[in-house]
């Protein structure tokens, strides 16, 4: 809505009015571009590793109900997202001072190798994965790629924090698909800034690289291969079987009260 110079000067709520409607317009732009994005990333036969990485369950119904998809209306987890797409561009320009090239710092780069990685060894099912940002370098004439998972978070205790494991596992499906399609990926970096202080905290995953440290938070991909094997492959099974996956055991409760296939899952729906 408009309002004249006059009316401005009069009142201070229609000051206030214009910010939460400047606030809501700039979340609307912001959120319709990711929507287009997200949706041109899919395809009928893609499972995302944003949701298999989150539950094997979400992953099961948002493959067979894809007409489901619809942008995020929840004005609370709009502004949260936003938070973290600030963070991501943020932190995008202090990657890309790093060495090595950068892949992720436009948005078509989103739906392109090596931000969106697919395992198209299936014709039924293709298992897909997107990260924030890749490190590619390349030495004796051979490409490595280093995948940047970005979280953004408010955590209570973040002296106690590592990571969370739907966060890891998110990350782990990227590696998964790029290691099957033959890519060398010395590791991949989970990193989590604290919104009110900037602190980092990172958690490596060490893939090629043998890599580990006192007092840092790393994980071996080769200790998490066969989970991950695992995950996809019984995922698959469900799909073609049309059963669907016994109801996991780490998925935090915050995540199935906004879970868009709650209902069906507590019906145990196949
Ligand atoms: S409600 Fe929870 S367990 Fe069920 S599909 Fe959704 S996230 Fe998974």
């Amino acid at each position: 809505m408009s309002h004249t110079t006059k009316q401005i000067l009069n009142n201070p709520e229609i000051f206030l009015d214009d910010l939460t409607d400047s606030t809501e317009h700039i979340l609307d732009i912001e959120f319709d571009a990711r929507f287009e994005e997200w949706k041109a990333r899919g395809s009928d036969k893609q499972v995302r590793a944003s949701s298999l990485g989150t539950c094997i369950r979400q992953a099961y119904y948002s493959f067979n109900d894809q007409a489901q998809r619809t942008p995020v209306s929840d004005p609370l987890a709009r502004r949260r997202m936003y938070m973290g797409f600030i963070n991501e561009e943020i932190m995008g320009k202090i990657i890309d001072k790093m060495p090595g090239k950068t892949h992720g710092l436009s948005s078509e780069e989103q739906n392109k190798f090596p931000i969106h990685v697919d395992l198209l060894n299936d014709e039924d099912i293709h298992c897909a994965a997107t990260t924030d940002f890749v490190k590619e370098y390349v030495e004796n004439d051979v490409k490595y790629y280093v995948p940047i998972e970005l979280k953004s978070t408010d955590v209570y205790k973040w002296k106690d924090f590592t990571y969370w494991k739907y966060h890891l596992k998110q990350l782990l499906l990227w590696v998964y698909i790029a290691k099957q399609n033959g890519l060398n990926v010395p590791y991949a970096m989970l990193i989590y800034t604290r919104r009110s202080t900037m602190d980092m905290k990172s958690c490596v995953i060490a893939v090629d690289t043998l890599y580990s440290k006192m007092g840092k938070v790393v994980e071996s991909y080769e200790h998490w291969y066969p989970f991950m094997d695992d995950l996809v492959n019984r995922l698959k099974w469900s799909i073609r079987n049309k059963q669907v996956p016994a109801m996991p055991t780490d998925v935090p409760k915050y995540i199935c009260n906004t879970c868009p296939h709650l209902g069906k899952c507590t019906n145990n729906v196949d």
